[in-house]
């Protein structure tokens, strides 16, 4: 199945304005607030006070803050703060509801609907399978055009809508089809005139794309993203490397449903090299990687991933993303989570997959 989708790890886009409300940002500042450590105003922006209270809280409670506190990582803390005193997950924004739903003119009700129910009902499914509790309400924009999308951007969230187009462009660029991608807090379907008419699957590929899109904001919300305008070597530390951010994505919307096994490692490498020879994931790491090997990326991701299942249960892609969160190194995390170091895996693959 081949639709454009990525997760757009810290674009080096900011947010819109500093005015504009951050829900991470607003969520920290509330729970702060409740728990008594004053924030100063409560409005979404992250300011001195904010990183004052904050600090307070996080040496006071034990609270692991290696990462600075900003837009990217502010759901993040709002979960860890919530998830050290219980009683504050009643300021989560996920209490008020998964999914604030925009769709545009011209999108296919059909189409629309079937992506918010998919949507409603992998959340939960999802959210059980990793092993996580949730605390944001992201925003859902489907639109037919990079247009129609970047004005809902603008209107309904705190990122800039021209710059949203013009990512949008590029995922509505394949004629009656459809694309998708996720910023901390947002997914963005492009879906085209005609598509539904153009393809007989075009249920199963919404419940793959929803499912797969879904993976990766919930990597938004419980491990934040890089900061924006990150480096490379940052980005790679902070988000970990792309196969393994695109192969859980992919891995889950295969098999979600009846969970993954390891078995199927096997079957997908078979079906998507066909005795081709898969390149090493250490050349699938970097943000770079999705020019270069663009279709490798997620099939030796989508393999790898399964593999890594196979070998430690479903829950433990949700620790990983759980240690992630403390400021940990994506290797740290790796060998933590997954009960050897990313060298050690890597050889394995090569000797399961590639010899
Ligand atoms: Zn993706």
């Amino acid at each position: 199945m081949r639709f454009t989708c990525f997760l757009f790890l810290a674009l080096g886009l900011a947010l819109s304005s500093a005015a504009q409300a951050s829900p991470g940002a607003l969520c920290v500042e509330q729970q702060l607030a409740a728990a008594k450590f004053d924030p100063g105003p409560v409005d979404g922006k992250i300011d001195d006070a904010t990183k004052k209270a904050f600090a307070s809280f996080a040496a006071k409670r034990g609270l692991r803050a290696k990462v600075p506190l900003h837009e990217f990582s502010a759901m993040s803390y709002c979960r860890q703060i919530g998830l050290k005193i219980s009683r504050l997950k009643r300021q989560w924004p996920s209490r008020k509801g998964a999914f604030d739903f925009h769709v545009g003119k011209g999108v296919d009700r059909q189409v629309a609907k079937r992506i918010q129910s998919q949507l409603k009902k992998a959340r939960p499914r999802m959210a059980k399978f990793f092993k996580l509790e949730l605390p944001g309400r992201d925003k859902v924009v489907i639109g037919a055009s990079a247009g129609v999308i970047g004005g809902l951007v603008e209107q309904h969230t705190e990122y800039p809508g021209r710059s949203i187009a013009s990512v949008a462009r590029r995922h509505c660029s394949n004629k009656g089809g459809i694309g998708a991608f996720v910023l901390p807090g947002l997914a963005v379907f492009c879906v085209q005139p005609g598509y539904r008419s153009k393809n007989e699957n075009w249920q199963r590929e919404i419940d793959f794309v929803t499912a797969h899109e879904l993976v990766h904001l919930v990597q938004t919300q419980v491990a934040g993203t890089s900061a924006p305008g990150s480096s490379a070597a940052a980005k790679l530390e902070r988000d970990g490397p792309v196969w393994l951010v695109e192969g859980f994505a992919n891995a889950y919307a295969i098999s979600g449903r009846t969970g993954i096994s390891a078995a199927e490692g096997f079957l997908f490498s078979n079906s998507f090299y066909d005795g081709k020879r898969i390149p090493s994931l250490k050349t699938l790491e970097k943000r770079s990687a999705l020019h270069s090997h663009y279709s490798d990326v997620y099939d030796a991701g989508t393999i790898a991933a399964i593999d890594l299942v196979g070998l430690k249960g479903a829950k433990s892609y949700g620790r990983y993303l759980d240690i992630l969160a403390t400021g940990a190194s994506w290797q740290a995390a790796f060998k933590a989570a997954f009960g050897m170091t990313p060298e050690a895996f890597y050889k394995r693959f090569d000797r399961r997959y590639r010899s």
